[in-house]
């Protein structure tokens, strides 16, 4: 039951196999019994999983049938959740608690589904790596002495030790589709706006975007269709009709055309990563798909574009941990001033710090102009580069990280963590959507194809990823439990 996906549980609800408090008492079990060692949630809600187990169990015995209804999830430390601690893995939020849900929460339950939990993550999500958390670092559970991948490792290694069928992320410049790809398991970054962010905590509000983390892109089509949709809480999210993303996953990919980016297939690439991607294009070359090679010509613009535009947001975003209004509240303050400056330094750990800092020089007067408004010049063309390739091609391929996953303390300098993102952040700045999916291993860590698309095309990437996974086996790998205990 731990490694099954939701699809198949929710044909074992229907067919009694199990219930819902079997399934999910089983799962609270099982992160009991093992997460100790993993750390993947900072937040385990027992009682309220089991009561809406016990709510869904009793609406099936009455014949309703949802079809995600009864089926358990664990929910990132970013999304707002009424009554139960949203850290976002940060001292400055250790004590907080929303007075409200996110919308995807919402809508998640209206749909049925149970938390189990919220779960571990870098701090506001700054991070690729989960090292950046005021609860202490994830272990990968494919092998406990490398990193999850970040911010959204706690979700990407729940689903991968069997805590949870499925986890809810967010990406902001890789945060869904790197840690998916450093633990095995598929995650979707949709189209920026096609995802409701109210009730999200801000990092960077022009290029954050909610989506699932599961084990097969059906999965992922499931979630997607749950979540999405216009939110008149949120003036970003965009009014769209959903489409039924099941629908389109049997499509046949005769014809479909890909595109690989040069540039993401040059130096810093991993060998291992790249044979292994490489070996994944010409699966889909016998599913009758034509691969040719494209150029993305400023994506060595992405990172330096990212790291001023993100901490510009990040700056202003973060200015409402004041001390007062939310989270921590440094002991005896003497004046005003004195409580701000020490509620947010002993608040914020040291990358945020090290963002606020950088977000507040670029957008001071007199570095507007070079820092800021140059940025988002670069935003433009990176995005532009999309729409070129998009003339040409159907989807765009290449890996999802450079390396696989990495040992835990191994990047020390901010710098080389930046880099990490060398092949997610240009998607977020166009705000087109990308999927990660399992695609090999390097030894017993992991490997993630990256398929991309145009702004909205969710429905085809979840085709294209379910067409490989029919064709593949690597995203039912699992480890054993040797390995995540
Ligand atoms: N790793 C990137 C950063 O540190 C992206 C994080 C994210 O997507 N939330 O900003």
């Amino acid at each position: 039951m731990h490694h099954m996906t939701l699809t198949e549980l929710a044909k074992g609800l229907k067919a009694g196999d199990f219930s819902s408090r079997e399934l999910t008492t089983s799962l609270l079990d099982r992160i009991e019994r093992l997460d100790g060692e993993i750390n993947s949630f900072v937040t385990v809600t027992r009682d309220q999983a089991l009561a809406a187990a016990d709510t869904a169990d009793q609406a099936r015995a009455k014949g309703e049938s949802r079809p995600l209804a009864g089926l358990p999830l664990a929910i990132k430390d970013i999304f707002c959740t009424q009554g139960i601690r949203t850290s976002c893995g940060s001292k400055m939020l250790d004590n907080f608690q929303a007075p409200y849900n996110a919308t995807v929460v919402e809508k998640l339950r209206a749909a049925g589904m149970i938390s189990l939990g919220k779960t571990n993550m870098d701090e506001f999500a700054m991070g690729s790596s989960n090292e950046n958390s005021f609860y202490g670092p994830v272990k990968n559970p494919w092998d406990r002495t490398a990193v999850p991948g970040g911010s959204s490792g706690g979700s990407a290694a729940a689903v991968a030790a069997g805590f949870a069928p499925a986890a809810l992320g967010t990406d902001t410049g890789g945060s869904i589709r790197q840690p998916a790809a450093f633990c095995g398991i598929t995650g979707l970054k949709p189209t920026y706006g096609r995802v409701s962010r109210y009730g999200m905590v801000a990092f960077a509000s022009s290029l954050d975007q909610g989506g699932p983390m599961a084990r097969s892109a059906e999965d992922c089509a499931h979630l997607l269709g749950a979540i999405a949709g216009h939110d008149l809480r949120d003036s970003t999210s965009v009014a769209r009709v959903v489409p039924d993303y099941l629908a389109e996953l049997d499509a046949p990919l005769d014809g479909l055309k890909i595109g690989l980016p040069k540039e993401y297939f040059g130096d810093g690439l991993d060998a291992e990563v790249e044979s292994a991607i490489r070996e994944a294009i010409r699966v889909y070359e016998s599913l009758g798909a034509k691969v040719c090679e494209v150029s993305l010509p400023h994506t060595h613009l992405a990172v330096p574009a990212y790291y001023v535009i993100a901490p510009a947001e990040a700056s202003s975003n973060l200015s409402r941990y004041d001390g007062v209004r939310f989270g921590h509240r440094c002991d005896n303050p003497v004046d005003l001033e004195d409580l701000y400056k020490r509620s947010r330094a002993e608040g914020f750990g040291d990358e945020v710090k090290r963002r606020i800092l950088i977000g507040t020089h670029t957008l001071s007067e007199g570095f507007f102009d070079a820092y800021y408004r140059k940025a988002q010049q670069v935003r433009r063309l990176i995005r532009q580069d999309f729409m070129d390739a998009f003339e040409e091609v159907d989807v765009l391929m290449g890996p999802a990280a450079p390396t696989p996953a990495f040992d835990l303390g191994a990047k020390k300098d901010p710098v080389s963590m930046y880099l990490q993102d060398i092949y997610t952040i240009a998607i977020n700045l166009a705000g087109i959507p990308g999927i990660s999916v399992p695609a090999g291993f390097a030894g017993k860590r992991p490997i993630g194809l990256q398929i991309l698309g145009q702004h909205f095309a969710e429905g085809q990437l979840l085709n294209v990823a379910h067409q490989f996974q029919q064709a593949t086996d690597w995203h039912r790998r699992h480890p054993t439990d040797q390995e995540t205990t």
